[in-house]
Formats: C-alpha cells, structure tokens, sequence
C-alpha cells in the first residue's frame, strides 16, 4: 500500500451519511466528524426546528449539511423520509442509527406502554431505517456502510434500564444479522457500544453527584467519555478502512467493560 491509499483508506469524500438523532450529543459529533472527513451529511430528529439549527450549526464551519426531520420509530414516516431522499436524488452510501431514549425505572414497574417505546426507538427502528437504507443500496448496487449504536448495556445489565438493555443487547445482533444477510452485497453493519458519555441523555446522572462519582471511581479511565472521542471509531467503521469488518462491535467505554 502506498502512503496515498493509507491516508485516502478514512476519506469520505462523495459519501452522503444519514446520521439518526444528530441534533445534539453523541449524533451531532458525529455528524460533525463525518463531514470532517469530507461525507455530506443529513441531520435528523423528531423536531423540525432542531434539525434546521444543527444544519446551521455545522454549514457555519464550511461543513455540507442538510437536514431531514421525521421519526425513526415510525413506518410511515420512515418511508416517507427515503421516498424524499429517492425524488432528490439522494443515495445514503453511509446510515448511522443513532437515535435513543433512556428510560429509567425498575423493571416491576415498567408500563408496556414504556416498554414499547424503548424498544421501537432504540432497536426496531434501527430495523426499519437501516432496511429502507439496505433497500437503496443494493438495488443500486453501491454498497454501504451500517453503523449501529449499541452501549456498555449491549454486554452487560445495569439495575432499572431493563428495555434500554435487552433493545441495546439487540442492536449487538443486529448488525449480525445485518451483516449475514447483506455481505453479499457489500455492505458492512457494525455496532459502537459507548460507555457513559456526557449528554443531554446523562443530564441527571452528572448532576448526581453519588452516581457521578460511582462513574469517576469504576471507569479505569476515572471520567466520563465526550462525544467526540467516538467520532474516530465512526469515521472507521464508515469508512473504506473497515471494508473486510463486519457484524462487529467495537466498545469506547475507557476500558469499563475490562473491569465490569
Ligand atoms: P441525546 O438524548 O443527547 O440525543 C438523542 C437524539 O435522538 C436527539 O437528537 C433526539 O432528538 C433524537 N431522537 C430521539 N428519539 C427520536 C426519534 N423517535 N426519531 C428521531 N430522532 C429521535 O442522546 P445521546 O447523544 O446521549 O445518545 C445517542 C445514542 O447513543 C443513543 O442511541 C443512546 O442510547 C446511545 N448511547 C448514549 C450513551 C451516553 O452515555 N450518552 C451511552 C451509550 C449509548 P428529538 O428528541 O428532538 O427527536
């Protein structure tokens, strides 16, 4: 290999990447961080205005973004979603299935209501968008790139995050599945597993400063993660560098899972 085909292995250059929940957190940096490498990138949430915001938030550093509102957890607006990016002329060659809720309370006490809508936003929605994704690329024969984000809680259970962990435990096997399924025509599907990153989603655990310390004092890193510290292992998975990875998982926990 020469040094060119070493450096151009992480170019995303010509790539357009659907980044799912990418209006804050973990999704806008890795949105940010894709487009870094050169993919365009479609930002998405529930919420119009929010996606409009991070579009601008990142076309204000010279980045190429677009946004797409609509929500993941939902056949229909899934559908309606990729029929618009069809009528554009969009081909989404990357997916990032990103967007999640936590939902804390013990398990004795979880409404089937909640139940539910754990598992569609965290993992069946991961099904219908990277199917409609799926769809695309192999009729027109491109391949792709699935990244799948899973968490610490796709190993191992955590007390009172019982449909977070078993839709997480899921997403670890979907990517396998996907991978078995949709090798042949080449596209990868893999999963990320962050430990606990500083978000939104952690507002009350950080301000809790039992449970902050209990993250500082079992991590062998003895910190919480940022979001961009996933954007390397993302611009990987995403990128020609991992064409022969597959159905994998790659956790960026600071070692947690080593000592858990
Ligand atoms: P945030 O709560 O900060 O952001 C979640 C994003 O997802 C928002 O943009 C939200 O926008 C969007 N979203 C939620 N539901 C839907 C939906 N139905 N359709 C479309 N968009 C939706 O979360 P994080 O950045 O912390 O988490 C991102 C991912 O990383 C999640 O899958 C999470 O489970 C996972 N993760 C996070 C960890 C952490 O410590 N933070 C650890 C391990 C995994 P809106 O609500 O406006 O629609």
């Amino acid at each position: 290999m020469t040094q060119a085909q070493a450096t151009s292995l992480f170019d995303l250059r010509g790539r357009t990447a659907l980044i799912t929940g990418s209006t804050r957190g973990i999704g806008l940096a890795l949105a940010q961080g894709l487009a870094e490498s050169g993919a365009s990138v479609i930002l998405n949430s529930r919420q119009t205005a929010a996606v409009d915001a991070a579009v601008a938030q990142l076309q204000a550093l010279g980045l190429n973004a677009q946004g797409a509102a609509f929500d993941v957890a939902d056949q229909a607006s899934v559908e309606a979603a990729f029929a618009g990016f069809d009528r554009a002329g969009l081909v989404i060659d990357i997916l990032i299935n990103n967007a999640g809720i936590q939902h804390r309370q013990p398990m004795l006490d979880v409404s089937l209501d909640d139940w539910n809508r754990v598992i569609n936003t965290n993992l069946t929605a991961a099904f219908l968008v990277g199917r409609a994704a799926a769809r695309r690329m192999i009729d027109q024969g491109t391949g792709g790139k699935i990244i799948n984000i899973g968490s610490l809680t796709s190993e191992a259970a955590r007390a009172t995050v019982a449909p977070y962990t078993v839709a997480k435990g899921g997403i670890k096997m979907l990517s396998k599945a996907m991978a078995a399924e949709w090798a042949q025509h080449n596209i990868q599907a893999n999963s990320i597993g962050p430990g606990y990153i500083l978000t939104d989603m952690n507002e009350a655990l950080v301000n809790n400063p039992s449970f902050d310390a209990w993250v500082k004092s079992s991590n062998p890193a003895q910190r919480w993660g940022r979001p961009d510290e996933l954007v390397g292992t993302a611009i990987y998975l995403a990128s020609g560098a991992s064409n022969y990875v597959n159905g994998q998982i790659i956790y960026v926990d600071g070692g947690w899972l080593s000592v858990l």
